[in-house]
């Protein structure tokens, strides 16, 4: 790659980063660091009025979690700072006034009241709705007297007749777009902000940005950008608009149909590598069958190239999936802090009084291999902390019928005897009241598990018992032997 490659991550504080972004964001990081560039992180906040307080904390949490660190952004090497551009309000300010002078822009003294009116009598009429171009001809004195009367005024875009504007883009090709089709589009907005598409190429060239890649949703804004590096006589980057990202039940991915924002996701027990492995896996892939990707590899193996312009769909089942390979490999001491507040939480442990840190480690080591979700794993080992106080309905008339009692006893005893109550010494107490009575292993260790964890499923036996320890099993044999019919 001939120049050196500069990419940026440019949201809007306007709410949570949900995962679209986050895979925007993850894409640039992956091309800057596939091609030894800077990732820089910018914060697009010029539209005031749709500010949300606490957003931007939320975004650079988000990234930080993802572990997209960026090489330039808000405080940090602020090569081409500021990075927020409510703070570079007087650049743009001077990029419009060059537009003014160079006659690519004009001001609009329209009141709004005037360009609603507008808009219902255009629609009235079936004409195609947008700017009717009225103050693009004011002549010089209409002008000075508009300005010493204070009259508020936007600066719009002067878009040129009959021109095709062309691109390539990186992934779709060459896209051609009319002139005709766009609007004269406001620049400066008359609070003296910038709109989106002003700030965005005057940044994006001061920066010197060398390739867009951004969600497909603003491909129609592409051409209105590419009049003004024109206006301006620089050069272009290079654009690459990422394929949008569909729900399960198809249509746009939208927070009812389960686009969380990243931190939900981290709330719901995800794990940063397994959502950013997942999302590089939408829209883009290897080329060969490889999913479970690390970073280092995917970074080694990302290009754009490989980016499918088809839409991509988010498949929650599979961010479980992926999820769940993840926890199992994760060491248990690195989970348990985040398990640890979810038992606390579900009052099963007592900050007073917490259970010794290596049961806690034995637990997470022999669930997670078995969740999906940091979630599942702290739902899923209640009975570590807890006595049965129900049992499954099914497996209780099954494996709790009077016949079992004799058996259930029979544990009790033996298990009492054993002289230590490792998973070996337990695993012979089962084969051998087994072969002494005869019964599959299977008759002595189903009512067992229901007994002492109250479901029919869960971690090899043997192990669960020894992590529980003689008392604890005891204590449950006994109590489900009381409530045996037949007892
Ligand atoms: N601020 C825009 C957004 O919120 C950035 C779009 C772009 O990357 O050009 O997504």
């Amino acid at each position: 790659m001939s120049k050196t490659v500069r990419v940026r991550f440019a949201p809007s504080p306007t709410g949570y980063l949900h995962v679209g972004g986050a895979r925007s964001a993850l894409f640039n990081y992956l091309f800057a660091r596939r091609n030894g560039g800077e990732f820089i992180l910018r914060i697009e906040d010029t539209d005031r009025s749709r500010f949300v307080e606490g957003a931007l904390e939320e975004i650079y949490q988000s990234l930080s979690w993802l572990g997209l660190d960026w090489d330039e952004g808000p405080q940090k090497n602020e090569k081409y700072g500021p990075y927020v551009q409510s703070q570079r309000v007087d650049i743009y300010t001077a990029y419009a006034d060059k537009l003014l002078q160079s006659e690519n822009a004009y001001r609009c003294f329209c009141t709004p009241q005037r360009i609603a009116q507008l808009r219902v009598e255009q629609e009235k009429t079936g004409q195609k709705t947008g700017y009717d171009r009225h103050c693009r001809n004011l002549n010089s004195e209409q002008i000075q007297q508009n300005l010493s009367d204070n009259l508020p005024f936007v600066i719009r875009f002067k878009i040129p007749a009959q021109r095709e504007i062309t691109f390539n883009d990186m992934i779709r090709g060459a896209i051609t777009y009319n002139s005709e089709v766009l609007d004269d589009f406001v620049l400066i907005k008359s609070d003296g902000f910038p709109t989106y598409h002003m700030a965005n190429v005057v940044d994006d060239n001061l920066m010197e940005i060398s390739h867009v890649l951004r969600g497909d949703e603003w491909i129609a804004s592409t051409p209105r950008h590419l009049l003004i590096y024109e206006a301006l006589g620089w050069d272009l980057p290079q654009f690459a608009h990422l394929p949008i990202i569909l729900s399960p039940s198809g249509g746009k991915l939208s927070k009812r149909k389960g686009a969380a924002s990243v931190m939900d996701y981290k709330r719901a027990g995800y794990l940063p590598e397994a959502l950013g492995n997942f999302l590089a896996l939408l829209g883009w892939a290897p080329g060969d069958d490889r999913e479970k990707m690390s970073f280092d590899e995917l970074i080694q193996a990302f290009s754009i190239e490989q980016v499918s312009a088809k839409s991509s769909v988010f498949d929650e089942n599979k961010l479980e999936w992926m999820n769940g390979l993840y926890l199992a490999e994760r060491d248990g001491s690195s989970l348990i802090d985040q398990v640890e507040d979810g038992w606390k939480q579900r009052n099963w442990i007592d900050q007073n009084h917490l259970p010794d840190r290596n049961y806690l480690l034995r637990v997470i080591d022999l669930m997670k291999v078995r969740s999906k979700k940091i979630t599942d794993l702290v739902d899923n080992s209640h009975y570590f902390f807890n006595d049965p106080v129900e049992y499954e309905k099914k497996a209780a008339e099954k494996h709790f019928k009077p016949q079992s009692l004799p058996i259930l006893n029979e544990m009790i005893g033996q298990l009492n005897l054993s002289e230590d109550f490792s998973t070996a010494s337990i695993e012979r107490v089962f084969k051998n009241v087994a072969q002494e009575k005869d019964l599959s292993l299977g008759k002595l260790v189903h009512p067992v598990r229901l007994a002492v964890s109250g479901v029919s499923f869960g971690p090899g036996l043997f192990e669960l018992l020894e992590i529980l320890g003689r008392e604890t099993v005891i204590r449950r044999l006994k109590k489900a032997c009381s409530i045996i019919p037949g007892n």
